[in-house]
């Protein structure tokens, strides 16, 4: 079996949240699609060790924002490389409460709903969600980050909860990509590529690692420059 074959299989990708009590957690989101149109459905896979699916799983409620392609690296690392026990994920955040007070996720978002959870599907590592869209509201007419994009032109990849992670294929990716002295992150597995910079956060292209600021963090996760090593 060759698993690049999944990684032919499109997504988006989204921040998802969820509520306890006034707790708030979202988390970013590949594996989500709508089911059916009437009544309007969708379905999302969250890990069962991430805080957000306990929290669905209490107020049976999640929100999603369907991120734009003009989403850095920071900012989806923020939501999906943290985890919401350690840090408050929402401490820099646009967001706005919805009807049900779960959390919507306003920057770089391109639109916006909230569901009702109607059943659940234990599928092992993961459980599937299918939420009842409530209410929907579209934000900017920017183009959606497609998952696609996020990997080839962001350079971002999965962190293990994610249902599409790999390790067998990100590391072959990584391998194929090597042609310069490039750098990855000991933490989440962020490779800096010299050609690109991160001109996100004021590195342009074509900077050698070497040449970046000291204070420079990873733009995923924001682990420090020393906790690179090259590939
Ligand atoms: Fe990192």
């Amino acid at each position: 079996m060759d698993p690049k074959t999944l990684h032919k299989i499109s997504y988006g990708l989204y921040i998802v949240c969820s509520k306890e009590g006034e707790k708030i957690n979202g988390q970013i989101a590949n594996a989500l699609f709508q089911i059916t149109s009437e009544p309007p459905t969708i379905a999302v896979s969250i890990n069962k060790q991430n805080l957000t699916h306990e929290y669905i799983e209490k107020s049976k409620c999640f929100t999603v924002s369907i991120l734009s392609e003009k989403a850095p690296l920071t900012f989806i690392g923020n939501f999906g490389f943290k985890s919401g026990r350690d840090i408050d994920k929402f401490k820099d955040v646009e967001f706005k409460l919805g009807n049900s007070k779960v959390p919507l996720v306003l920057d770089y978002a391109l639109a916006c709903l909230e569901t009702k959870l109607i059943d659940k599907i234990d599928v092992g590592t993961h459980t599937i969600f299918i939420g009842n869209v409530e209410d929907a509201e579209v934000l900017s007419e920017e183009k959606p980050m497609t998952y696609e994009f996020y990997h080839k032109v962001k350079g971002g990849y999965s962190p293990k909860t994610a249902p599409t992670y790999s390790g067998e294929v990100d590391r072959a990716r990584k391998k194929e990509e090597k042609k310069m002295d490039k750098y990855v992150c000991k933490v989440c597995g962020y490779v800096y590529e010299p050609e690109k910079g991160d001109p996100d956060n004021g590195v342009a292209p074509g900077t050698k690692f070497e040449d970046v600021p000291e204070d420079w963090v990873c733009p995923v996760c924001g682990a420090r420059k020393e906790d690179f090593e090259k590939e």
